[in-house]
């Protein structure tokens, strides 16, 4: 049963990856990003109130993306595994997940950062264009991921559970070696 974390910073290419993990491996695609921008558009309850945290590049409090990854992971699709992608962003959401897997008997393999230096991820997220991609907006994201993510690379190493790729190379090239991992 495939069960992983894409870790790595915005604009390492985590959705592109996980996107095509999933449909080769057939299980869901878990993005908290995707999830939290249909809310937005949806202007749901969960919408309203995250919109102008994403909208500064900071993070959703804990408690809504906890209870959204809770109930995504409980739904039928989910019992088959899942490639989860923006979903721990820090210690505490970290903490939650490991505690919810064991309580619902879901092991994962690995936790899979991939390495881009952030002149890198500049680029590309001012390539891709997206609505939370101004260069002001990109490097709170970048300061907030240095500060509150790029920490669960220890999380995850004193689990013994980290993979870590070079994430520099072509999109085909990540996945083959995603694939090797697997
Ligand atoms: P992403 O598409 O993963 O880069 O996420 C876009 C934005 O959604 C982030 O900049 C955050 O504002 C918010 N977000 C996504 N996932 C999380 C999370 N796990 N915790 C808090 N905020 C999140």
């Amino acid at each position: 049963m495939a069960r992983l974390i894409l870790l790595g910073a915005p604009g390492a290419g985590k959705g592109t990856q996980a996107k095509a993990l999933a449909a080769l491996l057939q299980i869901p695609h878990i993005s908290t990003g995707d999830i939290l921008r249909e809310a937005v558009a949806q202007q749901t309850p969960l919408g309203v109130k995250a919109k102008s945290y994403m909208e500064q590049g900071n993070l959703v409090s804990d408690d809504l993306v906890i209870a959204l990854i809770k109930e995504r992971l409980s739904q039928p699709d989910a019992q088959k595994g899942w490639v989860l992608d923006g979903f721990p962003r820090n210690d505490i959401q970290a903490a939650f997940l490991d505690k919810l897997l064991v309580e619902i008997a879901q092991e994962y393999r690995y936790a899979v950062n991939l390495e881009v230096p952030d002149d890198v991820l500049v680029q590309r997220m001012l390539g891709r264009g997206r609505q939370d991609d101004t260069e002001e907006v990109i490097r709170r994201r970048l300061q907030v991921y240095h500060s509150q993510t790029a920490p669960l690379i220890d999380f995850y190493q004193a689990r013994n559970k980290l993979m870590s790729i070079d994430g520099n190379v072509s999109p085909e090239a990540v996945m083959d070696t995603l694939k090797n991992l697997l």
